[in-house]
């Protein structure tokens, strides 16, 4: 089944309005709207707004990098998915290892967070991906198929739902699994995700994240099981997101 390829691009807790970031991208892109493949960018809550005028009717997507599990009420500080919608969200990142770990997320809450992002017509990323520790143990497979089971909802479909592995070790620290390291993960993935969503898994696009830069991504998303990548730090520099782009297979 073809798959589109995704370049997401995941700013974190980075921008500030000077910083134009958005504007240098969509300058960049200006006229190119034929891509083979797609891309989005995830902006800070606070930028969602100026970020989706900046890239405006340009073929790039907006997504945001959390969401609650209701659509409103007594929930002081957190933002839900029926208002990333109203704000021209397409995506919603869902389960990044930061607020696995900043924020104690399991793959229960993930999972709540992904069927009302669904309800509210969002797309979602949802990150999986094994620590140093779990990958030194021989537990990476284990891990990652635990989070599959445990995150994804049932009833996801391949217009709905893309995974992004993303090796926690890997996150910003300039190192990456080997290719073949990467492919294998990324098939297992697959076939675990046909256990949980049935045929649609086939359709499914599967990110790689993890320290991917203009000088990797062309190997890692040449791999067959590889259909774009979710990128941090590299995303910040608009020539360098461009460029990963630019290496879609
Ligand atoms: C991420 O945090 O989603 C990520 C992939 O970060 P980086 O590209 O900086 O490793």
């Amino acid at each position: 089944m073809a798959r589109r390829p995704l370049i997401a691009g995941n700013w974190k807790m980075n921008g500030l309005l000077a910083d134009g970031l958005a504007a240098n991208l969509t300058g960049l892109m200006k006229g190119k709207p034929d891509w083979p493949f797609e891309m989005a960018v995830c902006p800070p809550f606070t930028l969602l707004q100026h970020v989706g005028k900046a890239i405006g009717d340009s073929a790039i997507a907006l997504g945001a990098q959390n969401c609650h599990t209701k659509e409103s009420g007594a929930h002081t500080g957190d933002i839900s998915p029926v208002m990333l919608k109203e704000l021209g969200c397409t995506y919603v990142i869902l389960g990044h290892s930061e607020r696995r770990t900043d924020h104690g997320e399991k793959d229960s809450l993930v999972k709540a967070k992904a069927m009302a992002a669904h309800k509210a017509g969002l797309k979602t990323i949802v990150c999986i991906g094994e620590t140093e520790a779990e990958r030194d143990a021989g537990k990476t497979l284990t891990v990652n198929q635990t989070q599959i089971k445990g995150s994804v909802p049932e009833g996801s479909s391949a217009a709905t739902l893309v995974i992004a592995y993303e090796p926690v070790w890997a996150i910003g620290t300039g190192r990456t699994p080997t290719n073949p390291e990467i492919q294998e993960v990324h098939a297992f993935i697959r076939k675990e995700l046909a256990a949980v969503i049935g045929s649609e898994a086939a359709g499914v696009r599967i990110l790689y994240g993890g320290s991917m830069k203009p000088g990797n991504a062309r190997e890692i998303m040449a791999l067959a099981d590889v259909d774009g990548g979710l990128i941090g730090g590299a995303s910040l520099k608009a020539e360098d997101f461009w460029a990963i782009a630019q290496s879609c297979p």
